[in-house]
């Protein structure tokens, strides 16, 4: 594991991790983005979701039930949140290790920033 979210999951940096299973580790963006803003990681490395396999199918779909369940924990469930997965260059994905990013706390405005 190499990643610096591999790091992360395997307590070499440290993180304000909120949740965490066999699968998944769910950890505070460091650079929040809205008031709730966590990462939802899978456990295994991918890079991209253009390298998850049909294996990882599970995988994926807990990824999803994870957020749901942070974003029940973190309170923001109820009045809503979005879940983003950026995949490579032209979506802004720096961290090549698969990733959904939960935000909520805010009214979080318009999908896309037109240009
Ligand atoms: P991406 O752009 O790849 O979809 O998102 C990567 C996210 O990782 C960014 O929102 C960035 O703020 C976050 N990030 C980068 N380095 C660290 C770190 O060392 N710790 C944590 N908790 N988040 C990080």
């Amino acid at each position: 594991m190499t990643t610096l979210f591999a790091k992360i999951i395997r307590g070499d940096i440290s993180s304000d991790t909120v949740y965490r299973d066999e699968l998944v580790t769910a950890f505070r963006d460091i650079a929040p983005a809205a008031p709730t803003h966590v990462l939802i990681v899978p456990n295994k490395e991918i890079p991209t979701l253009n390298d998850a396999k049909a294996e990882d199918k599970a995988l994926l779909g807990h990824m999803m039930l994870v957020a749901a369940e942070v974003a029940r924990q973190e309170g923001v469930d109820q009045d809503g949140y979005r879940l983003i997965l950026n995949c490579n260059r032209d979506a802004g994905q720096e961290v090549l290790h698969l990733h959904l990013h939960l935000l909520g706390g805010r009214p979080l405005g318009p999908l896309l920033k037109r240009d």
